[in-house]
């Protein structure tokens, strides 16, 4: 579920391979190990996820918005990838504009 990845997860059962299964939330912040709270992630994408500064949310099942350290945003589901472009920093740099 990483932006263009065509990598299967290999294994998307909680528990099992869970290298291969982010959780959404962390368990660090209480998020639970349980098909609500997993996402497939291929194991190289999970470390870029990881240590990498990319974050995800899930508006809806299945679909995940992806915002790229540099401010890109990417909407990933089960049709594919739309590129968003620089829709946040566009909006940051508009609420600059009107603060100033
Ligand atoms: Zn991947």
């Amino acid at each position: 579920m990483y932006p263009w990845c065509t990598r299967p997860a290999r294994n998307t059962v909680p528990g099992e391979h869970a290298a291969d299964c982010d959780h959404i939330t962390p368990r660090g912040r209480g998020g639970p190990t349980c098909s609500c709270n997993l996402a497939p992630l291929c194991r190289r994408h999970h470390r870029l996820k990881t240590h990498g500064g990319w974050t995800y949310t899930q508006p809806e099942r299945g679909t995940y918005l992806w915002a790229s350290p540099h401010g890109y945003t990417y909407l990933r589901n089960h049709h594919g990838t739309l590129d968003l472009g620089a829709d946040l920093t566009t909006q940051h740099t508009a609420q600059r504009l009107r603060r100033a």
